[in-house]
């Protein structure tokens, strides 16, 4: 029954990160919850769909031959134009490192935990 709590606890770790990645919180859950340790590597390693989804709409318009161009851009690659780089949005909110961290800190925990589990319920 005790084990039951903590495989419920350790999944919402799971779901915790896929939703901050935007994914499934429920269906994370339960992944979690049954294979606790491939779903947090699993988890960690999954590509964040908000980023992903961002990252492709990175574009502005040339303001000399108005197709569409990234914004770090420094030359139009249609009509050869000099324009200013603009810092692309990921950069702006300045939360890569952030994010890292918590990654970090979140592996560290499940770790942690790991090694707590093996401790009371493990073979001796
Ligand atoms: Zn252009």
């Amino acid at each position: 029954m005790t084990l039951l709590i903590l495989a419920a606890f350790l999944g919402l770790i799971t779901a915790l990160i896929a939703q901050s990645k935007g994914r499934s919180f429920g269906a994370w859950w339960l992944y979690g919850f049954l294979l606790f340790i491939v779903a947090i590597v699993h988890v960690l390693l999954v590509p964040s769909l908000r980023t992903a989804t961002s990252k492709s709409h990175e574009l502005r318009d040339c303001p000399y031959c108005a197709e569409p161009i990234k914004l770090q851009a420094s030359k139009c690659k249609h009509c050869g134009s000099e324009v200013v780089p603009l810092p692309s949005k990921a950069e702006t909110h300045g939360d890569g490192t952030k994010i890292a961290w918590n990654r970090v800190a979140v592996l560290a925990l499940s770790v942690g935990i790991t090694f707590i589990i093996i401790r009371f319920f493990g073979v001796k």
